[in-house]
């Protein structure tokens, strides 16, 4: 399979995450591609068990539907002392983000194993429902006691990720390219995209 050929400069970004498409766009940014988020209409069921799985289930439908090149990513956080929840269940945690955090901190209460990690799988899937390549990135950090920092989305302000000491709410964007989960797992992209870019 000659993948240069048959790699189109469009990349549709399988998610109708902000936080998310955010992100992609700064990490894409110097890249050839057209970046597009995928249409609003399209709704997913995640019925995988891992990471993994839901990446690729998410990036060969929406390939699939929109004829393009997807890019997918299912992402969470696992905590330790909670059995790894809320995993793969992490958007479904609770209704909003607000209400996601103060569940995870409520379980935690009088916890005192903070350790957390954040893990993101990514997958591009083509048009012919071929999975192209497929990652996963880790970040390590722990729960904080209280929210802190304004930047980013969902738990951002509860992970204090553990090089820096800094939430990823407390990081702005190219910090959290080179510090989070899916800044690692891009850069497991990397080779490949600069190979099928025109
Ligand atoms: P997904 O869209 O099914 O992958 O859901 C991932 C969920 O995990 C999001 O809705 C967030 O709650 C959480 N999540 C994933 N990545 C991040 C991140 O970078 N920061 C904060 N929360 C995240």
């Amino acid at each position: 399979m000659n993948l240069h050929k048959q790699f189109e400069n469009i990349l549709v970004i399988a998610s109708r995450n902000k936080g998310k498409i955010m992100e992609y766009r700064e990490y894409l940014d110097g890249f050839s591609f057209e970046v597009i988020p995928q249409p609003e209409d399209i709704d997913i069921v995640e019925t995988g068990t891992t990471f993994l799985e839901n990446a690729r289930i998410k990036a060969l439908e929406v390939a699939e539907i929109t004829g393009r090149n997807a890019l997918a990513d299912d992402s969470g956080l696992l905590v330790e002392a909670l059995d790894d929840a809320p995993g793969v269940f992490s958007a479904r945690y609770a209704k909003t983000d607000k209400e996601r955090i103060h569940r995870v901190l409520n379980e935690l209460n009088q916890i005192k194993n903070r350790k957390a990690k954040f893990s993101c799988a990514i997958c591009i899937a083509s048009p012919k429902k071929e999975v192209l390549i497929e990652v996963e990135g880790i970040s390590y950090g722990e729960i904080t006691h209280i929210p802190r920092g304004i930047n980013g989305f969902g738990y951002d302000p509860i992970f204090q990720e553990s090089t820096t000491g800094l939430t990823f709410a407390e990081m702005d964007l190219s910090q959290k390219k080179i510090f989070g989960h899916r800044g690692h797992a891009f850069t497991l992209l990397r080779e490949f995209l600069e190979t099928v870019q025109k």
